[in-house]
């Protein structure tokens, strides 16, 4: 048993890397990625406590993307260089951003005459990233609203006084980004796109062609029919098919560990793939294209 998407206290888990990694070996697992969402900060402790509970740890990361569409993307990397100074500077200048934009917003919504106070957005994000929940819970709160929908219709959707695009790589750079450090991309829980037939087919090759990998077939929310359609593109493309849980601990208390992959994947074929591919990835494409 294996499991290729884990999430620690690094980012929004609630277990932290040590503690993740005892019941990962608790629970008889050979081998766990973490993926935490725009950091590598808890691999190091990760790796540290499986070389002493034997399981083996993958060096992940988690990226969103830019997507125009309904739904989300997300690009999972795998055996990357987590000491690499680019992905580190790259990864804290991302890390960044939710912040600058939360303090942008409620500036937007200051000249427009609408009083809301940066601490206490900030108070109500607690360890978590800033977003315009946030923004919503200290607009209702202050009295400028009476609900967080109307927050929401009023000042924070398109259109309005306080909206402001996330800042996200775009998929390419994210793929390159993972693939400069020794990386093999992924795409995560494919269904997230909210993509059908055509639409998803087309979406696939043009990730493969920024240097996309595999795909995350097997994942806890996706059905059969789904898991049955991402292997089949998975044969048709000559992707890797991964599979892990997202477990986030208790922020995501439906979700357990590596439930829903045991015996689904081969798990060597699958981790020997991850890390030959990154190889090729790298002689491929990124060693000629380094992003600046
Ligand atoms: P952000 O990532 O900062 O752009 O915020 C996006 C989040 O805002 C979404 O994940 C939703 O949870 C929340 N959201 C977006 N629109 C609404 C709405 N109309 N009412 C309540 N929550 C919303
Ligand atoms: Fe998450
Ligand atoms: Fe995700
Ligand atoms: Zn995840």
């Amino acid at each position: 048993m294996i499991d290729l998407h884990t999430h620690t206290t690094a980012s929004d888990g609630t277990l932290s890397p040590e503690a993740l990694i005892d019941l990962a070996a608790d629970k008889g697992l050979q081998a766990i990625a973490i993926t935490d969402h725009d950091t590598v900060g808890g691999i190091p402790a990760a790796l540290e406590r499986g070389k002493q509970r034997g399981v083996s740890v993958i060096a992940g990361v988690e990226l969103g993307a830019q997507w125009e569409g309904a739904g989300q993307m997300h690009i999972l990397g795998y055996y990357i260089d987590y000491k690499h100074p680019h992905l580190l500077e790259r990864l804290s200048w991302l890390r960044a951003r939710p912040r600058d934009r939360g303090e942008e917003i409620v500036k937007r919504l200051h000249a427009a005459g609408v009083m809301v106070t940066w601490d206490r957005v900030l108070q109500l994000a607690g360890a978590g990233s800033v977003g315009r929940p946030h923004v919503a819970r200290a607009l209702l709160e202050a009295g400028q609203v009476p609900s967080i929908s109307e927050a929401f219709d009023r000042y924070l959707n398109p259109g309005t006084p306080g909206f402001l695009e996330k800042i996200q790589f775009t998929s390419s750079q994210a793929i390159e980004l993972i693939c400069s450090s020794g990386g093999t991309a992924v795409l995560a829980h494919p269904a997230t796109l909210k993509l059908r037939n055509e639409g998803l087919e087309a979406c696939i090759e043009e990730l493969i062609s920024e240097g996309l990998r595999g795909i995350e077939g097997y994942w806890s929310k996706h059905d059969k029919p789904e898991v049955s359609r991402y292997e089949e593109l998975a044969a048709h493309f000559g992707l890797i098919m991964t599979g892990g849980s997202d477990f986030h601990g208790a922020n995501k208390p439906t979700i357990e560990l590596s439930a829903g992959l045991n015996g689904q994947l081969d798990e060597a074929s699958v981790l020997r793939a991850l890390k030959t591919r990154n190889t090729q990835a790298l002689l491929q494409r990124c060693v000629v294209n380094l992003p600046v």
